[in-house]
């Protein structure tokens, strides 16, 4: 028991993107409903995991083509190519109406479950798209972290030897597909709060494990429900905080 206090969010869970901006997509409408859009099955699981936990999820409501809630303001990747005409004025309007007010309500999250908890460990909750490129990626869920702060390390290490042990077995990677210090908002929050008061981790689900449709998958995996794999992933939390 180490007794953090959970928060979820899942920035990429909504592939929404409001009719004043769709004439932007108007030829994208592949890219928004694939996982360039937005993260396949991480918003189903997040939910499932949230009321198994009974935790706090605070998701994304529009797509990341639109605004990238998992990038910062100052990155030029927070605003997709679509948006290469928007001027600098609307720009401002994206952000002040999606992308900081994500971050202030997950940070007034973080405050709430500091009062009556020493450390929050905040899971934000993605998923990746098994072919990249031509390249299949050989994990089923990533954990990411900042392998510069040793209670991070720490956890994630248990945390993937607790799911490793998971019916079915999951091949789990740690800062796979992606570094958790990568430009993102747990490496944001990481700046803001100290390693004494949060953790930040980010779980990456394969979305091959959660196609109806096996995506891309060349031999039989199994295959899980989200509500499956929250219950799996929740397990394994409660082994952990
Ligand atoms: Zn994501």
């Amino acid at each position: 028991m180490r007794g953090e206090a959970i928060l979820l969010t899942c920035e990429h869970a909504s592939a929404q993107v409001p009719i004043e901006y769709r004439a932007y997509f108007s030829r994208a409408e592949r890219a928004l409903a694939g996982h360039r859009g937005y993260d396949f099955g991480a918003k189903e699981v997040a939910r499932a995991l949230a009321g198994q936990l009974r935790v706090p999820l605070v998701c994304g409501r529009v797509s990341r083509l639109l605004v990238d809630l998992n990038r910062s303001e100052t990155n030029p990747a927070v605003f997709s190519r679509y948006l290469r005409e928007l001027d600098r004025e609307k720009r401002q309007q994206l952000l002040e109406r999606f992308h900081r007010p994500h971050r202030q309500q997950v940070r007034a999250e973080i405050e709430q479950l500091l009062r009556t908890s020493k450390r929050v460990l905040h899971i934000g909750v993605h998923s990746f798209t098994p072919v990249l490129g031509g390249a299949r990626r050989n994990a089923d869920l990533g954990l990411l972290y900042d392998p510069g702060r040793p209670a991070e390390r720490r956890l994630a290490q248990d945390w993937a030897a607790h799911l490793s042990a998971c019916t079915p077995p999951l091949r789990i990677r740690r800062n796979y597909p992606y570094k958790g210090t990568s430009d993102g908002l747990t490496t944001q929050l990481r700046r803001e709060y100290p390693a004494r008061a949060y953790l930040g981790l980010e779980l990456e689900i394969n979305a091959g494990l959660l196609s109806p449709r096996r995506r891309g998958a060349r031999e039989p995996r199994a295959r899980m429900s989200p509500v499956r794999l929250a219950r799996s992933i929740a397990a394994s939390l409660r082994e952990l905080v």
